[in-house]
């Protein structure tokens, strides 16, 4: 392969970058809504509104284990010679929360001020409903300070995109970052046509610089495990490859995850400048030999960026978090058993038991990469390795024209260099 130097200066960009410890804890399931393929749970969101899921002892115990396992991280992950991070590689710098699942916008001030107590970080994440309660989180900022970010779920069929503008500028001028995220299900693309969703669902918020999360449906077992919402592999790609082309063809300044991100990652990391064919798009057919599928190596990285982001329920059972079209924690609700729980060990001790449900969740992704069928051949494997894409199978196969590496939408997204130029840049106000 070419020894070709980077494409983009990332410099203080994190765009594609992993350098934070990423935990997601299940703070909070109550709203109001009803949005299709909604991953709250439903005895929760029912009989628990108004008020915390996890107690403040029990939160503090997460917030006590997290601290004690950053520590650990530190000193073993970032020390080593191989693997994601290390010596030779990235180093997690710091740890973030991302409390999730339901509208934290509306849990009274003192439920929000138990959670940013018992769970210190400079970095909080808060998912929630569109909501002009954002001065909760300011007033949350000014008594615990540190940086502030709202995911906040956008269903295009119930909500209207100038009402998420309005929210996102507004979180803005008071100290707070946040983007919104939209789920793809049934429901939205029987509601919009990828040229529809572009004009009316992205259109108001196409010159504001904001991210948008886009996030696959996956059934779950709060929702009995049903299908009626999933959107194939198929059907997915070819709405979201018409999508991205609307965006870069109107020059949004939107910044699309993850996929934007994987564009950014391919034509760095995988080297894939310099072989874009006369229309723009790269040849694939020029690109050279892909390296060899080295077990080991990508068994260390992946390891690596497993024990980076991770997932403490209300049990304080602890699982693994990836971070793929869809963020999803794999945990019961997504039929995976947990790791282990945090109320009586280390983190550092479940994660890195031998023979542990870690141990074994890794070596079905790289087994299954090496032999499936689409997978064993392709250049991409180490990539969706770290993206854990072989558990995503047990929900759906990826059986018909294409695969979860999700192609095309990368290949309309490589198109544009400014774009993602501008995407980079865009990622360097987050810090993390
Ligand atoms: S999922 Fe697709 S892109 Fe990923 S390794 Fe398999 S065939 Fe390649």
């Amino acid at each position: 392969m070419r020894d070709v130097a980077k494409v983009f200066d990332r410099t203080g960009s994190t765009l594609g970058v992993m350098d934070d410890l990423q935990v997601a804890l299940h703070t909070y399931d109550g709203c109001s809504r009803g949005c299709a393929g909604c991953v709250v749970d439903k005895h929760f969101k029912n009989n628990w509104r108004f008020r915390n899921i996890m107690t403040g002892p029990d939160m503090r115990i997460v917030g006590e284990r997290v601290k004690e396992y950053f520590h650990w991280i530190q000193e073993n992950l970032n020390t080593k010679s191989d693997g994601y991070f290390g010596t030779n590689g990235y180093k997690v710098d710091h740890y973030s929360y991302t409390f999730r699942f339901g509208n934290h916008s509306e849990l009274p001030q003192d439920m929000l001020e138990e959670i940013a107590e018992s769970c210190p970080s400079d970095f909080r994440v808060f998912s929630t409903a569109p909501s002009d309660e954002i001065h909760k989180f300011v007033d949350l900022r000014r008594t615990h300070p540190g940086n502030y970010f709202l995911e906040i779920i956008y269903d295009p069929v119930a909500d209207r995109a100038q009402d998420i503008r309005d929210m996102v500028l507004d979180m803005r001028s008071n100290g707070i970052l946040g983007y919104p995220e939209v789920l793809i299900t049934q429901r939205l693309l029987q509601a919009y046509s990828p040229e529809r969703f572009v004009e009316e669902a992205l259109g108001p918020l196409g010159d504001i610089g904001t991210q948008l999360q886009l996030g696959r449906y996956t059934p779950s077992k709060t929702r009995g495990f049903r299908t009626t919402q999933v959107v194939s592999v198929d059907e997915e790609v070819r709405w979201m490859t018409a999508v991205a082309k609307g965006i870069v063809d109107r020059k949004y300044d939107i910044h699309p995850i993850p996929i934007g991100e994987y564009a950014v990652t391919f034509l760095d990391e995988y080297k894939e400048a310099g072989y874009e064919g006369p229309d723009g798009y790269i040849d694939v057919a020029r690109l050279p030999e892909p390296e060899p599928f080295n077990i080991a190596n990508v068994v260390k990285k992946t390891r690596d960026i497993f024990l980076s982001s991770i997932y403490v329920d209300h049990n304080l059972d602890l699982h693994v978090w990836s971070e793929s079209m869809g963020q999803h924690v794999l945990d019961r609700n997504f039929g995976f058993e947990p790791l282990g729980n945090v109320r009586n060990r280390p983190i550092h001790e479940i994660v890195t038991e031998p023979n542990g449900v870690l141990e074994r969740m890794l070596r079905e992704v790289v087994r299954n990469l090496a032999t499936h069928p689409k997978c064993s051949g392709c250049r991409y494997k180490s990539f969706c390795a770290s993206h854990a894409i072989p558990l995503f199978r047990k929900w759906q196969e990826d059986d018909g024209e294409h695969c979860y590496g999700y192609l095309p939408v990368i290949r309309e997204f490589q198109k544009d260099r400014p774009f993602l130029t501008n995407m980079i840049d865009g990622f360097k106000e987050l810090g993390f």
